[in-house]
């Protein structure tokens, strides 16, 4: 059964400037690609995931990450 989903993750993508200090918060529901863009592997947030994705939008320093 698919865990249930207690947020969603939401990327401001014109505010992000790609450090990737989300990423290293968060490697399991996000990623830099190639080009140095983040990607958002996981946007449907479960209870198991919410404390990493709080750890990713605060340590965000543009603010880019917002969860809803
Ligand atoms: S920490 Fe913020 S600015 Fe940096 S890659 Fe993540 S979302 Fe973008």
């Amino acid at each position: 059964m698919a865990a249930t989903v207690v947020a969603h993750l939401e990327l401001d993508r014109p505010r992000c400037e790609g450090h990737g200090l989300c990423e290293e918060a968060a490697p399991d529901l996000m990623h830099l690609d190639d080009e140095g863009e983040l990607v958002l592997d996981v946007t449907d947030i479960s209870e198991q995931d919410l404390e990493a994705a709080r750890t990713a939008v605060r340590v965000c320093p543009v603010a880019a990450l917002k969860l809803a």
